[in-house]
């Protein structure tokens, strides 16, 4: 039985790709969509709590860490 650490984004259900991703660079991807490229099972898979970039983002504005102004001024293009 095989078993693979992933992390796991509680926030919005993405997973970090740090096997094959796309452009080299690991990268958070849609959980069915990694499934279905590696073909894993969702009980192979060891998660690991964890936070994306956008929704590590939110929960630091949750938790009052981060003033929401300011990151409004640190996610415009
Ligand atoms: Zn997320």
């Amino acid at each position: 039985m095989r078993h693979i650490q992933l992390r796991f984004c509680a926030g919005c259900g993405h997973v970090f790709d740090e096997i094959q991703p796309n452009d080299g660079q690991p990268q958070w991807m849609d959980a069915h969509a990694y499934l279905m490229k590696y073909g894993f099972h969702w009980e192979d898979l060891d998660r690991m709590d964890d936070a994306c970039p956008p929704c590590a983002r939110v929960l630091a504005i949750a938790r009052g860490l981060v003033h929401p102004e300011m990151m409004q001024a640190a996610t415009v293009s």
